[in-house]
């Protein structure tokens, strides 16, 4: 099946991104939330986006049009489910939720329709357990911000279908996007190689082996990472990977995932990263 219609559920960080990769490649993509509002902020972000692309040449004013045009803002989920290929997620990372909407989607959607999550850590499995369609069920972990990074980690269970991964690789392929394919284990394989680097550059802050800035630099300029650790966490959000490592830390009942007393301490003062202005950086 060759997917040309798909709804996006989340207008937020990755929903909107999602919306816009898929509406620039062409397909026919039904935005929802739970407010007008968060639709509105979501259209807004893909066509300021767009426009930057405009002005720096990488996209044509008849490029940014044609992907307006591909888009629509929906506040109910039926509307949005209606004669979808594929339903992708992009809502809070709780399993309640995830399920909740899986769940009446599962019930609207035709036989055919592929489910997708975009969850960071939580297990895909178990997800799908709230519908009937555990062999049309997989991850889509596509990655901040979506319309420039290049990878698309596709998770699949031990129930998910041949016919599905076929589908979502050569969507992915469509959307421009290099498909991993990996097995449904917690933190998949990026989550739990970044979160590992990130808490291990944290000790190292906490232990004074050297500065923030002197650790982020090892790994730039000694293992030319575009991005050192730090200031990743900084850019994913300090209470984003800390609920991420301990969901990891109960997983995997590994220590590597404990977090550090540090990383919690500047959680509990609001300390969560560039989002606010503060973290192992001042923005
Ligand atoms: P976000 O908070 O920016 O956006 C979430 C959106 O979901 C919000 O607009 C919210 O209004 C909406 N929402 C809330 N409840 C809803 C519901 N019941 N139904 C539909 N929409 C609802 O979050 P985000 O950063 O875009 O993360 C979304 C998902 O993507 C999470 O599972 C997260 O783990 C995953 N993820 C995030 C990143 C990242 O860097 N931010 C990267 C990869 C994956």
């Amino acid at each position: 099946m060759a997917i040309s219609h798909i709804a996006v559920f989340g207008a937020g960080t990755m929903g909107h991104g999602i919306a816009q990769v898929a509406a620039q490649a062409g397909l026919k993509v039904a935005l929802y939330d739970i407010k007008q509002e968060f639709v509105d902020k979501g259209l807004a972000s893909i066509k300021g986006n767009l426009d930057k692309g405009v002005e720096k040449g990488k996209v044509t004013a008849e490029q940014r049009a044609a992907a307006l045009a591909n888009l629509r803002g929906c506040t109910t989920v039926a509307d949005a489910a209606k004669g979808v290929h594929l339903a992708v997620e992009a809502v809070p990372e709780k399993l309640e939720i995830k399920q909740g909407l899986f769940r009446e989607l599962d019930a609207l959607c035709g036989a055919e329709t592929i489910f997708a999550s975009n969850t960071s850590s939580l297990s895909i499995a178990k997800i799908a357990s709230a519908t009937k369609r555990a062999d049309r069920f997989l991850g889509m972990h596509f990655f901040n911000p979506v319309h420039i990074m290049k990878l698309l980690e596709v998770v699949v269970t031990n129930l998910t279908s041949e016919a599905t991964l076929a589908t979502v690789r050569e969507l992915g392929a469509k959307l421009g996007k290099d498909c991993i394919v990996v097995k449904d284990f917690p933190g998949f394989a990026t989550s739990r190689l970044g979160v590992c680097l990130g808490l291990e550059a944290i000790r190292m802050v906490e232990q004074g082996v050297a500065s923030a800035s002197d650790i982020d630099k090892a790994l730039e300029l000694g293992y030319a990472h575009p991005m050192g650790p730090l200031k990743l966490t900084d850019l994913v959000g300090l209470d984003v990977r800390l609920n991420i490592a301990d969901y990891l830390h109960g997983e995997l009942q590994s220590e590597v995932f404990k977090a550090p007393q540090l990383m919690r301490n500047m959680v509990k003062a609001g300390k969560l990263g560039k989002k606010t202005g503060e973290g192992f950086y001042t923005y």
